[in-house]
């Protein structure tokens, strides 16, 4: 007999994703810190796209727990996931 569903263990989170098939250069652009210095709008296209994302919470887990050092993760640009990691490390 042919399985004509995908089994339930190979789902992920990221196929549910709002930037599944996105420019890879909206969320991972190459020159990522020095646009974050110079660009007060820098991630914006891409936060607005995580906006609406149904996975936003568990992508930004995803991102905290596995230190993802580059682009936009669950709304949040690397410096602003350092930033909130600091701020919960203070607040334990
Ligand atoms: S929160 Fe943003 S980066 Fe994360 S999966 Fe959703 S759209 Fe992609």
């Amino acid at each position: 007999m042919m399985l004509m569903t995908r089994p339930t263990s190979l789902v992920s989170w990221r196929d549910f994703a709002n930037c599944k098939g996105a420019d890879p250069e909206v969320f991972h652009p190459s020159d990522e810190d020095e646009l974050a210095d110079l660009a007060p709008d820098y991630g914006a296209e891409a936060k607005a796209i995580c906006e609406a994302c149904p996975v936003l919470e568990v992508c930004l887990d995803h991102a905290l727990v596995s230190r993802e050092k580059h682009g936009i993760w669950g709304g949040l640009s690397a410096r602003e996931r350092r930033r909130l990691i600091r701020r919960r490390r203070r607040a334990s």
